[in-house]
């Protein structure tokens, strides 16, 4: 049971975890810090968070537990503004998509305190964002990913763990560096790939015709191209190296497709299209 809960950005992530422990009778008090008014407020009136803080600092008073959920390039400040605030058994965690970047940001910003910080992702969410997105449930059944580092207390890891288990994820442990090349590849790249193609379109005279025109192809491949614009810049910037390799191999690939179509090669064009369409079928099955 925790007696107070502090979320810093009480968004989709945030306020779906807040609404998750309230429900579930595993928090007294819940107490958010966020960048508006408007969205505090909101997430009040949601019943999400007890009361809004306007200072971080002050948000994480006497707190249990902290949960970090604000875009990634913003963890850094978030952790800096805090950190003399924190209680010695506070623990602080997070809900970055990217991990190597923002444990190097914990180590250097919480000091002492670095061990009560357990680095964690939920594999879950839409492509909407703030508070008025944030829904009961979003967890179930879904993936959390925790990357604890040596340092890392196991009594602070094995709490946060829990609170996962108890809002219905399946909680798994990885390397962080591990996270962040498997990360790129599930998530990072096609959420690039899906904003670039998006950009594309709608840079054409006729993208209106072209929206007219299309069927649930454009719309299955681009729905994630709705995504928060600023959490997904800081996802690119966060996990620059990984994402710049599997963008080069991108790169390449699509040479060679345009290589085949040029030259007319049917083989290269059905080989490549079934081999996918295999990848698509394992991918379905999971
Ligand atoms: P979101 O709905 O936009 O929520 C982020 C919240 O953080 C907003 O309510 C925003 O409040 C607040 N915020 C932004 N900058 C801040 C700052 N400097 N200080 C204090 N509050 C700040 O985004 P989200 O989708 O929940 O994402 C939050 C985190 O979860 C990100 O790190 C993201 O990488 C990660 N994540 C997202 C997903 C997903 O599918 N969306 C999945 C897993 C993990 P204001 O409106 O007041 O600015």
């Amino acid at each position: 049971m925790i007696q107070r809960l502090s979320i810093i950005g009480v968004g989709l992530i945030g306020g779906s975890f807040a609404r998750d422990l309230r429900a579930l009778g595993l928090v007294d008090e819940i107490v958010g810090h966020g960048r508006s008014l408007g969205n505090l407020q909101l997430a009040v009136e949601l019943g999400v968070i007890d009361r809004a803080v306007v200072k971080a600092s002050d948000a994480v008073h006497d707190a249990d537990m902290v949960l970090v959920a604000v875009p990634v390039g913003s963890i850094p400040q978030v952790l800096e503004e805090i950190a003399p605030a924190l209680g010695d058994k506070t623990i602080v965690t997070d809900v970055g998509s990217v991990k190597q970047s923002v444990i190097e940001a914990a180590r250097a910003a919480l000091g002492d305190r670095f061990a009560n910080f357990v680095p964690g992702h939920p594999i879950a969410g839409t492509e909407n964002s703030g508070v008025g997105a944030s829904l009961e449930g979003l967890f179930r059944d879904r993936q959390v990913i925790l990357t604890p580092v040596p340092e890392t207390d196991n009594a602070a890891a094995a709490q946060v763990n829990d609170l996962w288990q108890a809002v219905g994820a399946q909680v798994t442990l990885m390397d962080p560096a591990a996270h962040d090349r498997v990360l790129a590849a599930s998530s990072h790249l096609p959420h690039m790939v899906a904003f670039t193609l998006m950009d594309q379109l709608v840079r054409m005279d006729e993208h209106r015709e072209i929206f007219e025109c299309s069927a649930g192809g454009l719309r299955d491949t681009t729905r994630i191209a709705g995504s928060d614009a600023a959490i997904w810049r800081d996802i690119a910037l966060g996990n620059r190296e990984m994402l710049l390799d599997l963008l080069r191999q991108y790169q390449f690939d699509i040479a060679e497709l345009i290589g085949a179509i040029e030259r007319g090669d049917a083989k290269w064009l059905l080989e490549t299209f079934n081999r996918a369409r295999r990848g698509r079928e394992m991918l379905n099955k999971l």
